[in-house]
């Protein structure tokens, strides 16, 4: 099933490209595992893929602890609390939910006292809606600038998800406004930064994610079946 179900999405994100006129390799996978088991995940590591993303870091530490002979590579994915912040340091190489100041100023005097690095994306909220996170649009330039002045910190790009609706326009726009902040942010040129990732796109949205410039689809529903509702 795993890998039936990968080498689906596979097609689907090379056909997404190609329409889009988009070179097929520009885009990555992370397959989304929050509630799925460790031997599930490590199905979809032994067919190939390596790079996952957890919302939870207590969820998360256990299968990295559990799956590091496999090597994958961690993202968070999920809103990271300030209290979090040094678990999440101990597997995850990118933090895909910046979002504000304090959590900034934690992760930099964690990562300085570690005399480490941390990748970043800075989470927007493109959608509008109340219950996700993310800055607003207007405030991705000044909350760049800032984050700019932390060399603990390197930003690599952007990161969104869309609304929950069944109009297809609605998304593109979203998708669409997090292209346009990466503009805005790209015409700025802050030293250190970097805005060649664009995260954006899940099991229902990512063929329009992908045509609207996604460099990384997060994916899980469409791997690994509908999870348990809670
Ligand atoms: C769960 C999750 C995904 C994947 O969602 P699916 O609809 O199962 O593909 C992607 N991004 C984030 C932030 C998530 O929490």
């Amino acid at each position: 099933m795993i890998e039936q179900n990968l080498q689906l999405v596979r097609k689907r994100m090379r056909d997404a490209a190609l329409r889009a006129g988009r070179r097929p390799d520009e885009i990555s996978l992370l397959l989304a595992t929050k509630t799925v088991g460790v031997e599930e995940i490590r199905r979809a590591i032994r067919a190939g893929e390596r790079l996952l993303g957890e919302n939870r870091v207590q969820e998360a530490l256990g299968k990295f602890n559990e799956l590091q002979s496999e090597n994958p590579v961690w993202h968070m994915i999920g809103h990271l609390q300030t209290n979090k912040a040094k678990d999440a340091l101990r597997f995850a190489s990118c933090i895909e939910s910046v979002d504000r100041m304090p959590l900034v100023e934690k992760l930099d005097s964690l990562l300085q006292s570690a005399g480490k690095f941390i990748d970043a994306l800075i989470e927007v909220n493109t959608s509008g809606e109340e219950s996700k996170f993310g800055l607003e649009p207007e405030g991705f330039v000044p909350f760049l600038r800032q984050v700019a002045g932390y060399q603990t910190i390197k930003v690599k790009g952007l990161m969104t998800m869309g609304p929950n609706v069944q109009d297809n326009a609605l998304i593109r726009k979203s998708f669409r406004l997090l292209r346009e902040c990466r503009r805005k942010g790209r015409d700025e040129g802050f030293p250190g930064v970097e805005l060649d990732c664009l995260s954006m796109g899940m099991s229902q949205d990512f063929e329009i994610a992908i045509e609207e410039g996604a460099t990384l689809v997060r994916l899980g529903t469409v791997i690994f079946g509908p999870r348990p509702t809670a």
